[in-house]
């Protein structure tokens, strides 16, 4: 897996409680090996910039019409662009006064990178936080996080890696793993050809790169399951995920409720909309699924972490299965 120059960032979010420790500012780098129709960040799967429509700030004043070299841009048509007709000139966002057309992605030397987030160290310093990459695949590009990650490390923060396994194992574990505390691992579908039909690849890769990563000595490893309405809870999938981790070594699960807001994410940059229903999953969905994996782990125990219970507040809090010495099975 060749790596082509510099990432681009799609986004920075700051004071997120939701990956990984404390709070965290998350970097969201463009480009992905998957085509999940359920992605979560979708403005993120194209390795390229792209422009990005948000219509509910669109004043209607046609200056991206008159920019747009192509005649690509429209104030009737409700995507705003023709994206066949469109090169990604920008000309458009960059006459839009409301901010309504916008660039997603732009290239950030590791110094400037390093320099904008650590503007936010004393929320980490306070909560036990840090810097948190996702994407996209924030691993299809080790030489720059190696960059980035060593001056982050300098300064004593703490770094969470975001994956969904497509990545090369052996440059990775060279240049990116000396600098971090924890690696998220998303495993989405356990048979590969629902792998193939949802992702657009089969999972090889991912499992076998989750194997050798449980077995890393000194990395903390968080194995998560995105809960899919009819895709990821489908019959079979959480116990053969649960099979499979076990039987790797993980110790513990987490099960992350889907967000539909991604649809509309998708929305902006032009892509097609998912099958499945746009919605949350019910409380009795959620539900569900945590007994499945409680009695997919049966009597098994996997080594135990600190549960994340719903932070204080959270209307739609993950959930974390911890195996057979989780707070329920104690009756706490
Ligand atoms: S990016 Fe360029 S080609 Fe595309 S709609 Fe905007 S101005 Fe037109
Ligand atoms: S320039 Fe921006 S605000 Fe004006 S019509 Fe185009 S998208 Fe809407």
């Amino acid at each position: 897996m060749r790596e082509v120059g510099s990432p681009l960032v799609a986004a920075i979010k700051r004071h997120s409680l939701e990956d990984g420790p404390g709070i965290r500012t998350v970097v969201f780098l463009k480009g992905c090996a998957f085509r999940c129709s359920f992605c979560q960040n979708p403005e993120t799967r194209d390795p390229r910039a792209e422009i990005g429509f948000s219509p509910a700030s669109c004043i209607g004043c046609g200056r991206c019409v008159q920019a747009c070299p192509r005649d690509a841009a429209s104030t009737t048509a409700p995507e705003r662009i023709d994206r066949d007709r469109c090169d990604r000139c920008a000309r458009c966002a960059g006459a839009c006064p409301s901010g309504s057309l916008h660039v997603i992605g732009r290239t950030h030397e590791p110094e400037a990178l390093v320099a904008a987030l650590l503007r936010d160290r004393p929320f980490w310093r306070h909560s036990g936080g840090g810097v948190t990459f996702s994407g996209g695949e924030c691993l299809l590009y080790p030489r720059y996080l190696e960059r980035v990650l060593r001056l982050l490390v300098a300064e004593g923060v703490h770094v969470t890696i975001q994956t969904g396994g497509g990545f090369d194992y052996d440059r990775c574990a060279a240049r990116v793993w000396p600098y971090v505390r924890l690696v998220q691992f998303d495993v989405k579908l356990a048979d590969p050809r629902a792998h193939r039909k949802h992702c657009g690849t089969d999972n090889g890769r991912i499992l076998a790169n989750l194997r050798r990563i449980l077995a890393e000595p000194g990395l903390e490893v968080q194995p998560r399951v995105p809960l899919v309405p009819g895709v990821t809870d489908a019959p079979g999938n959480l116990e053969a995920i649960v099979e499979l981790l076990v039987d790797a070594g993980a110790d513990r699960i987490t099960l992350l409720p889907y967000n539909p807001l991604c649809v509309r994410a998708g929305d902006r940059v032009g892509l097609p909309r998912p099958l499945h229903p746009e919605r949350f999953l019910t409380w009795e969905e959620e539900g569900a699924a945590r007994e499945r994996v409680r009695r997919a782990l049966g009597a098994r125990r996997i080594r135990t972490a600190a549960p994340e219970g719903p932070a204080k507040g959270d209307l739609h809090p993950r959930l974390t299965v911890l195996g057979s010495t989780d707070r329920s099975r104690q009756g706490a």
